[in-house]
């Protein structure tokens, strides 16, 4: 029996575990990383984050190619090699993988294939290739991530009922396709798909699209998708779901009518459940919470410990920047260091076209909590740069402390709002007021210019929007 001593394992490679591993190195420790998949990387590489934008970008340039015969530039009928955008997509996972690969190499990550299971709070047993190999642990970092939840009744074995793993495998397009859930990934993939060529319809069992967004952040996003997808039902539940021949058959429920529909393909994307049945916790102290996400204190640390959880199996917003932010803090805390994951600013976005993005504070959110803050938009039908290529569908805004004028969160929708939103984050994770960014130069003609004209707006003195005066300008 090979035995492997390591002060620090770290199980699943994804963007949590690889970032603390690759941390953890840095600051001088021994550092194990215990991947079950072929590549470190995670979902958010291989079946996630890096493919569905991949996909999206052919979505936008599709849309902008269809739109410009306008501009006096017409292109013909599209014409689509499955193939080759298939192998392209793989051609940027295999690229950020090789370079994942290497960097743990240059760091002296032990890199370790299999699947790893607690014995007890000391040991790590993994199942490689060639047998069971045991690692003896200092510390151990629990990034194991989640999986894509199928209820029963529609895990039917038949291929043509896909979760995001199989829809961005991108097997075929096919002409009739249901999305079920309005939630990010629905929203992301029933774009993609429908810009390839599928009539999409997208149910969603709630009265609105991506629940918790901002309504006026959504609309636009709504409009294009409604534009785009064959439709849109809300509060639709989908009960039941058969083969049927070459289709699937499916019972779905609609402002009180039942639907009987056939589909070439159904996309189930309703949520994500945590991977951690079967990974010895029970061996251990760790406990895990009401909906089975491993239960952790700010410095992530679980009920053992020196066992952390961080990422999509700690739960909370599930996000690749949010599991490397715990990554750091985990690794920190390790070290000694008095950290904690509290106050910090995760920014959200959804890659539809238009983007929706935001971080802080969230209009809905002060309404329920019931705090008193300032609105203060812009609307990008006002901004050159938005005219200039034809994309006025968006909107800027910021949410601002009235009696200290401090940016408690920013949100936006629009091309490109996800590269927009990390100067949210700057200002509200340095406490900015809207003074300060009302008053920083921004670049002539861009977007990030309705960043400065909504703090502008705030004081009633925006160039491009008039509004009314709010605050009296400061005596120099
Ligand atoms: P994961 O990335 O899930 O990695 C966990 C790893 O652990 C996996 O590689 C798995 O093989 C391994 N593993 C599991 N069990 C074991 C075991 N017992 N032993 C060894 N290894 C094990 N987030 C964003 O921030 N931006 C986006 O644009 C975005 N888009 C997304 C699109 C889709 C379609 C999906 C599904 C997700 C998207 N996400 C996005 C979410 C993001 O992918 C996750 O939040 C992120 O991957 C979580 O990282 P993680 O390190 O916690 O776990």
């Amino acid at each position: 029996m090979t035995k492997h001593h390591t002060e620090l394992v770290v199980v699943g490679g994804g963007p949590g575990g690889y970032a603390a591993a690759f941390y953890a190195a840095e600051k001088g420790m021994k550092v194990t990383l215990v991947e079950m998949d072929n590549r470190l990387g995670g979902v958010c590489l291989h079946r996630g984050c890096i493919p569905s934008k991949s996909l999206l970008h052919v979505a936008r340039l599709i849309r902008e190619v269809r739109e410009s015969p306008v501009r006096g530039v017409a292109f013909g009928k599209m014409e689509l090699d499955l193939a080759q955008l298939r192998s392209w997509k793989d051609s940027v996972i295999d690229k950020l993988a090789t370079g994942i690969g290497l960097l743990a190499d240059r760091r002296n990550v032990t890199v370790m294939k299999g699947r790893g299971y607690f014995e007890d709070a000391t040991n790590l047993r993994v199942e490689t290739d060639d047998g069971q190999q045991f690692v003896v642990f200092e510390k151990a970092i629990v990034a194991v991530g989640s999986r894509p939840s199928i209820p029963s009744q529609f895990d039917l074995g038949n291929p043509r009922i896909m979760t995001s793993d199989e829809a961005l495998a991108l097997e075929e397009i096919p002409e009739e396709m249901l999305v079920v859930g309005g939630g990010y990934i629905g929203m992301e993939l029933g774009t993609v798909y429908a810009a390839l060529g599928s009539r999409i319809v997208l149910a969603e069992a709630l009265p609105s699209l991506l629940a918790g967004t901002d309504p006026d952040l959504v609309r636009p996003v709504q409009k294009s998708a409604e534009a785009a997808f064959k439709e849109i039902r809300l509060g639709a539940k989908v009960g039941s779901m058969a083969t049927s021949g070459k289709q699937i058959g499916v019972v779905m429920e609609v402002e009180g009518k039942s639907l009987e529909e056939s589909y070439d393909r159904v996309l189930v994307a309703i949520g994500r459940v945590p991977n951690c049945d079967d990974l010895g916790l029970e061996n251990t102290r760790i406990q895990r919470d009401d909906r089975g996400f491993i239960r952790v204190n700010p410095q992530r640390q679980t009920d053992e410990p020196a066992i952390f959880a961080i990422g999509d199996v700690a739960g909370g917003v599930m996000l690749a920047h949010k599991a490397s932010k715990e990554a750091r803090i985990a690794v920190e805390v390790m070290a000694g260091e008095a950290r904690q994951f509290e106050n910090i600013v995760i920014p959200a976005v959804v890659f539809t076209d238009p983007e929706i993005a935001w971080c802080g504070l969230t209009q809905s959110g002060a309404k329920e909590m019931g705090i008193e803050v300032e609105v203060a938009k812009f609307p990008w039908a006002a901004s050159g740069r938005a005219l200039s290529f034809d994309r006025t569908d968006g909107l800027t805004k910021i949410i601002i402390d009235p009696s200290t004028e401090r940016i408690l969160g920013v949100g936006i929708v629009g091309v490109g709002a996800g590269e927009l939103i990390g100067e949210g984050v700057l200002a509200v994770e340095m406490g900015a007021t809207a003074r300060d960014l009302a008053e920083s130069v921004h670049p002539h003609p861009t977007l990030s210019e309705t960043l400065m004209e909504s703090a502008e707006a705030f004081y009633g003195t925006a160039t491009h929007v008039h509004s009314r005066k709010k605050k009296p300008e400061p005596v120099e």
